[in-house]
C-alpha cells in the first residue's frame, strides 16, 4: 500500500525578511518554522495516533483526540491562508474590482470595511483570527472573529482574508501591542488574492 499521505508546511511565496519594517525576520522566521510546522507536525501525529488505534482496534478518547485535531489542523490551514494573503511590497493598496464593489456593497466602504476588521481582530477574547468570509445563501459578507484556531467557526467558512492575532504573530516586533499589529497588517495585504479568493467562492 502507498505511503499515507502527510500534511506538510507550506514554503513562503517570500522570504523571510521581506516583509520587514512590518513584520521582522525573526518574527517570520519563529512564526513559520516553530509555530505553524508545529501545527502541522501535530496534526500529522494525532492521524498517527488514530491509524494506530484502528490498526490495533484499541480506544480512543474521540472527544479528547478530535478536539486537539480540530485546533492544530485548523491553525495549519489559517496559517497557510494568511501567508497567501500578505505580501511584501504592497503599501496600502485598497482592493480593486469586484472585491471592491463587494465590500463597498457590504460594508458602505473600504475605509469602514477596514475600521470593522481591525475592531474585529483587535477584540478576539484570547488567541484567534479575523476572517472576511462570504455567506453564499444570503450573498452577504461577512467578518467573523475565530477564538483559538476553532471556536467560532463556520462549516463550510471560505475565507476571503484572515489575519492572525495570536500573540506568537507579533509579539517580538509589537510586544503585547496587537492594535499596532493591525495598522500594519493593511501595509502587507495582498487584495489581489483576496480578490481572486473572492472570485472563486462567488462565480
Ligand atoms: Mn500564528
Amino acid at each position: 500500500m502507498a505511503e499515507n499521505k502527510i500534511f506538510t508546511l507550506p514554503k513562503l511565496p517570500y522570504g523571510y525578511g521581506d516583509l520587514e519594517p512590518y513584520i521582522s525576520e525573526e518574527q517570520l522566521r519563529i512564526h513559520h518554522q516553530k509555530h505553524h510546522q508545529a501545527y502541522v507536525d501535530k496534526a500529522n501525529l494525532l492521524l498517527e495516533k488514530m491509524d494506530k488505534a484502528r490498526k490495533e482496534n484499541s480506544d480512543l478518547d474521540m472527544k479528547s483526540i478530535l478536539k486537539d485535531f480540530s485546533f492544530q489542523l485548523s491553525g495549519h490551514i489559517l496559517h497557510s491562508l494568511f501567508w497567501d494573503n500578505i505580501k511584501p511590497g504592497v503599501e496600502l493598496n485598497n482592493p480593486l474590482g469586484d472585491l471592491k464593489d463587494a465590500i463597498d456593497k457590504n460594508f458602505g466602504s473600504i475605509q469602514r470595511f477596514k475600521t470593522e476588521f481591525a475592531q474585529a481582530a483587535l477584540s478576539v477574547e484570547g488567541s484567534g483570527w479575523a476572517v472576511l468570509t462570504y455567506l453564499a445563501e444570503v450573498e452577504r459578507m461577512a467578518i467573523i472573529q475565530i477564538e483559538k484556531h476553532n471556536a467560532n467557526i463556520l462549516p463550510c467558512l471560505p475565507a476571503i482574508l484572515v489575519l492572525d492575532v495570536f500573540e506568537h504573530a507579533y509579539y517580538l516586533d509589537y510586544k503585547n501591542d496587537r492594535a499596532r499589529f493591525i495598522e500594519q497588517f493593511w501595509y502587507l495585504v495582498d487584495w489581489e488574492e483576496a480578490d481572486k479568493r473572492f472570485l472563486k467562492i462567488v462565480k
